[in-house]
């Protein structure tokens, strides 16, 4: 392209000066400013940046991590850096799958698995991520694509299978299993599974894998009709797991077989999708780099703007076999995990004894009489935003209005009653 359009400029000039009317060169020169508007375009394809070897906190334009590793010197996260050593699965390249790819990808996860059996559709350009120019490619090669450009520190695997089936459900396994750096891991070859499905099927195949593996993982989910969603933390043995009791049915009241019916078109909102997603991935971060609360069970009511929240344990009546075998695991560790908890409460406490809390006062705070705040008569209640008033009169207005007291009618009162009495009984 780059080729024709300097030709162009060529020709166009070849073309002016064999012109003999010069009312025409302005028309030609316009043409030409058109064509060297392109050529700078052109220029601008698609460049990938080189990988980078170590993440740094450098405070520089071309550094790709330094907003990341600013957590750090925030104090939100010990050891950013240690994302680079982590594998992340997400099962289901969709309108959550697809967003949550791209987020752990900019944030600079060491490697994805990604798996999937569809192929990218038209009907999928009201969610983010896929591209119309992707159309007709499998969901994993096109995220594969998109995500090695964003980022080629990140190491993508992709798997374009439906773990459904029995062959799928076997590589699945075997992929999950399979471990790049063999010394550095226990267990699976990945830290966590990320469910972002649509069905109830492959969800309980993500569950099965992971009670058989004893692989923590999340599950995330949007409704049919696009206004709400979820993501809970499973924990095999410690949580419940879907078997237990699937999310969806305790938070909404619908029945999540009953969700992705054959031939039924479920809505599906660009908006709902990314938010899940952001608090799915935000969960996955704090879990991963242990920093803020990792949420057990995170609903979203995009109607209220309402975020339920809830923990479920497991059911000992739980109809999957695996998830059984895990918990009696996870009651065996009991004694151990209780002698845990109690030296670090330990620990705790003598620290608080040698480091008072306040002792430092970093913040500068200090302790006023309460005497003083009545004498200034601050009432926040009263302050109100421009326009607004108050319908009622406050709490303390009421006890403000007068009592009549008079101690004098009270004892008249009493005197008279007791007389009335007496003339009764007499
Ligand atoms: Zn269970």
């Amino acid at each position: 392209m780059e080729a024709g359009l300097k030709q162009m400029l060529i020709d166009l000039e070849t073309l002016k000066r064999s012109l003999p009317d010069p009312s025409h060169h302005a028309s030609i020169d316009q043409m030409r400013s058109r064509v060297e508007y392109l050529a700078t375009i052109a220029n601008y394809g698609p460049t990938r940046r080189t990988k980078v070897k170590d993440m740094s906190a450098e405070v520089v334009d071309s550094n790709p991590y330094s907003r990341l590793m600013a957590l750090q010197r925030m104090g939100i996260v010990e050891n950013y850096e240690r994302i680079r050593g982590f594998s992340v699965a997400i099962v289901g390249i969709g309108g959550v799958g697809s967003v949550a790819a791209e987020m752990l990808t900019r944030c600079g996860i060491g490697r994805l698995l990604l798996y999937d059996y569809d192929k990218v559709e038209l009907a999928n350009m009201n969610r983010l991520f896929f591209r119309p120019e992707q159309v007709g490619m499998t969901k994993t090669d096109a995220a594969r694509q998109t995500l090695s450009d964003i980022n080629p520190d990140v190491l993508i695997e992709s798997y374009t299978l439906n773990i459904t089936t029995v062959q799928g459900f076997e590589t699945f396994m075997a992929s999950l299993i399979s471990k790049t750096d063999p010394q550095s891991k226990e267990g699976s070859g990945v830290d966590l599974v990320l469910s972002c499905v649509d069905n109830y099927e492959a969800r309980m195949v993500v569950n099965q894998a992971c009670n058989e593996l004893n692989q923590t993982w999340m599950e995330s989910g949007v409704s049919e009709d696009a206004v709400s969603g979820h993501i809970q933390l499973l924990i095999p043995g410690e949580t419940a797991c879907f078997a237990c009791a699937p999310p969806l049915v305790v938070a909404s009241g619908i029945d999540e077989r009953t969700l992705k019916r054959e031939g039924v078109c479920a809505a599906s909102l660009p908006t709902t999708m990314g938010v899940v997603a952001g608090l799915l991935v935000q969960n996955t971060l704090k879990y991963l780099l242990k920093f803020g609360l990792v949420s057990p069970y995170l609903g979203y009511n995009a109607l209220k703007d309402y975020f339920p929240t809830m923990e479920m344990k497991p059911n000992p009546q739980c109809s999957n076999a695996s998830c059984l075998e895990r918990q009696r695991e996870f009651s065996l560790t009991k004694p151990a995990r209780d002698a845990a908890a109690k030296a670090k409460m330990e620990a705790e406490a003598l620290l608080a004894i040698e480091c008072p809390v306040h002792a430092d006062n970093e913040w500068n705070i200090s302790v006023v009489d309460d005497s003083e705040l009545d004498k200034a008569d601050v009432r926040i209640s009263d302050v109100l935003p421009e326009g607004l008033v108050h319908e009622l009169p406050s709490a303390d207005t009421i006890h403000q209005l007068p009592v009549p007291v008079d101690n004098t009618n009270t004892v008249d009162d009493l005197e008279d009653l007791r007389r009335q009495l007496e003339a009764l009984n007499g």
